[in-house]
């Protein structure tokens, strides 16, 4: 076994009802990799990020965290793992404080000075969430709930972090913001399993990438290799 694997995904099928939304996609991602998973609408990128953090029930197929198979494993018990995701639209706590926000995403641990460590460190990443700090999280924009929804998900220690989107319905100063913060979390170790639909970012970003199309992999390589694939230029870069 490859030790430096932390996710692997082989043969994934996820159905909803009837529908099948993921018809056998396998993947892995290694320690300390930014992976892009890009795709239009609808190819299954959501559904995958689900059933691999145990939102979405798995119909086929295998998962693999830490070398241990965690198929059927619920969220919680995912989370405690280290296997950390941002979902798409954010899901703050819309009616607490950025500060609580950030005390909410280290439930699962009880160290409490490592915590106002842990905070403090989010503050450095994200200095507009410090100025912020008592604000309400539902009265933010849009993109510093994006912000703090990273935050939080960082206060939970990931071992590998999943961001479903985070650049969706932004502006273009604040999608700028947002990749550097990727960047740049991911150049502190952290290991990053990343689905955009802006492939361009998402690809100039990542170590590797792959393609969805309908529900499968339809193409994968070096980020950068991907960038510049005619295919991939034609299909999702406008070009
Ligand atoms: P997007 O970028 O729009 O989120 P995606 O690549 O993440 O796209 P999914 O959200 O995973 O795609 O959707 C894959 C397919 O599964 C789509 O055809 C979608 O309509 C369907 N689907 C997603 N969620 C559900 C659901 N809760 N019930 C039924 N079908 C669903």
């Amino acid at each position: 076994a490859d030790n430096n694997i932390l996710l692997k995904v082989g043969g994934l099928k996820v159905a909803y009802g009837g529908i099948q939304a993921v018809k056998g996609v396998s993947f892995e991602v290694r320690q300390g990799e930014l992976v892009s998973l890009i795709g239009a609408n609808g190819a299954g990128k959501t559904t995958t990020l689900k059933a691999v953090t145990g939102l979405q029930p798995v119909a086929d197929g295998e998962i693999e965290y830490l070398g241990k198979s965690i198929k059927g494993q619920g969220a919680w018990d995912l989370v405690k793992q280290g296997l950390v995701m941002v979902p798409e639209g954010r899901g703050t706590f819309t009616r607490m404080t950025i500060t609580e926000n950030l005390q909410m995403g280290a439930y699962i641990r009880n160290d409490k000075a490592e915590i106002l460590a842990d905070i403090d460190k989010v503050f450095g990443i994200f200095p507009r969430l410090k100025e912020r700090r008592n604000q309400l999280a539902g009265t933010m924009s849009g993109g510093e709930q994006q912000m703090l929804a990273m935050g939080r998900a960082l206060m939970a220690r990931p071992k590998v972090l999943l961001l479903d989107e985070p650049s969706m319905g932004l502006s273009p100063i604040m999608v700028d913001k947002i990749f550097e913060v990727v960047n740049d979390i991911h150049g502190q170790g952290v290991t990053i399993l990343l689905v955009e639909q802006n492939a361009s970012r998402a690809l100039a970003a990542a170590n590797r990438g792959y393609v969805m199309e309908s529900g499968i992999v339809t193409m994968t390589g070096e980020g950068k290799h991907l960038l510049n694939d005619p295919k991939v230029r034609a299909a999702y870069l406008g070009e």
